[in-house]
């Protein structure tokens, strides 16, 4: 990397870094005009908020949050919002990266953006969570739109969260703006399907996967997922609908294993009366990290990033591993997962499953026109299974591994449009 990116202060956050150094391998395999290269390694936009929220104890306090818009050449930007205490900007920054990616490699008309606020939302109340959301989208409202970027959830943010955005931004303008966000309450124009559409694409990918390496999915396959959230659970709960035995499973605060196998049905009840994951009875309790080293066909790290590293990706024991999370795995892992024989799915791929839909909630929107959710998961398989068939033809042609056959087929599309639209001014 070059001095004056590692010098900004945006960029110079581990995340970003590793997505640089991730980019930097990909345009030089496929020798990629430098002038491309350039541009695609810094933010279009980037815009820091302060978001003074009244607390229940009559407080006020600040936090920080921010909107980064990668790159806009396909379309409006599309990206989670995180609330969590590690975001940053240059974290915000390098998934928005990973958004552009995204969107390319799947042929969506649709560029990258992220945003965040550096906050607890664990240790928030409802009316604080709302109280936040409604000043934070006051304070983006102006960088946001329909046609101009799109939010949807991320960590920490859910449906309600969505809901919340868009009418704090409908009553900005004047009447009621759906298309603002994805990810929305069915109530006021979300997509049947949205909800497990991350984990529900996870588990495509690993179907995809599996036929591509002869492997059978069925009770005999063991599987473990890390972060047992929005993604993670929905992966879980396809995997298991598939006939897929899930024997590990983990949240921030440790993990469980069962070799026989996990009842998520039990799980469920468990969670939903307020119990702590790791207290489940019907399983041992074991650290994120064991977890992650648990034997099993098919590792899901479906939580936060930077989790499988060049320190213990050597002890990791799973035959596919399907990247649920976004850059759960660092660059230096990347080489060393590839020498053990491990099929990785790489999170532009495994993980656009949510984005995908969130593309088909738009659509809807716009059309005033909703379909049904075998429609939805049909066409989410369908998009699916090529992007999968298009990333191993790219991997046959430049003999890469998957992830750098990602970024290939990704930025093939991206660049193409960059050129033929031109450099203005
Ligand atoms: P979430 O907040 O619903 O769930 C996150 C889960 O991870 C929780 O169970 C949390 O306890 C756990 N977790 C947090 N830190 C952890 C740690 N250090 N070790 C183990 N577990 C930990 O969030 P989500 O929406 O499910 O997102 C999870 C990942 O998937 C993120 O990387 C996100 O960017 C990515 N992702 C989400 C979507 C989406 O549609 N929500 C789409 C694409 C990618």
């Amino acid at each position: 990397m070059n001095n004056e990116l590692l010098n900004m202060e945006l960029l110079s956050g581990p995340l970003y870094q590793n997505a640089i150094r991730q980019l930097d391998l990909a345009c030089d395999t496929m020798k990629l005009d430098p002038n491309v290269a350039a541009r695609l390694k810094y933010p279009k936009r980037a815009l820091i908020v302060s978001v003074p929220v009244r607390m229940d104890d009559g407080h006020i306090k600040v936090f920080e949050g921010y909107r980064v818009q990668h790159n806009m050449t396909l379309g409006p930007g599309k990206g989670g919002i995180r609330y969590h205490p590690s975001v940053t900007l240059s974290e915000t920054a390098a998934l928005a990266m990973l958004m552009t990616l995204k969107c390319a490699l799947f042929g969506l008309p649709l560029g990258g953006a992220k945003g965040g606020v550096r906050c607890n939302a664990n240790h928030m109340s409802r009316g604080e969570k709302q109280r936040l959301t409604r000043r934070y989208t006051t304070e983006i409202a102006n960088f946001i739109g329909p046609d101009k970027d799109i939010p949807a959830p991320d960590i920490g943010t859910d449906e309600q969260t969505m809901a919340w955005m868009m009418d704090t931004y409908s009553q900005l303008i004047g009447f009621a703006i759906p298309g603002v966000v994805t990810g929305k309450p069915l109530e006021v124009g979300g997509s049947l399907g949205r909800t497990d559409s991350t984990g529900q694409g996870v588990a495509y990918s690993v179907m995809c996967a599996a036929k591509h390496l002869g492997i059978t999915l069925d009770k005999n396959t063991t599987v473990v997922v890390q972060g047992y959230g929005k993604v993670g659970a929905s992966a879980a709960r396809k995997m298991n609908k598939i006939g897929c035995t899930i024997i590990g499973a983990s949240d921030e605060n440790g993990g469980i294993y069962n070799p026989k196998g996990l009842d998520l049905q039990k799980i469920s009840d468990h969670l939903a009366a307020k119990n702590p994951l790791n207290t489940f009875p019907d399983a041992e309790p074991v650290t994120n990290s064991e977890l992650l080293e648990l034997k099993c066909d098919v590792l899901i790290p479906a939580a936060v990033e930077s989790q499988i590293t060049e320190k213990n990706a050597a002890r990791i024991k799973c035959k596919i591993l399907a990247e649920g999370a976004n850059s759960p795995t660092t660059q230096e892992a990347d080489p060393i997962l590839y020498d053990k024989g491990i099929f990785l799915i790489p999170d532009i791929l495994a993980n656009a499953g949510g984005v995908t839909v969130s593309y088909f909630e738009w659509v809807q929107g716009l059309q005033k026109f909703f379909w049904d959710e075998k429609e939805v998961n049909n066409r989410l398989w369908n998009i699916m299974s090529d992007t999968f068939d298009k990333v191993i033809l790219t991997q046959k042609e430049f003999k890469v591994n998957m992830r750098l056959s990602a970024l290939i087929s990704s930025i093939r599309h991206l660049s193409k449009a960059m050129l033929v639209r031109g450099f203005f001014p």
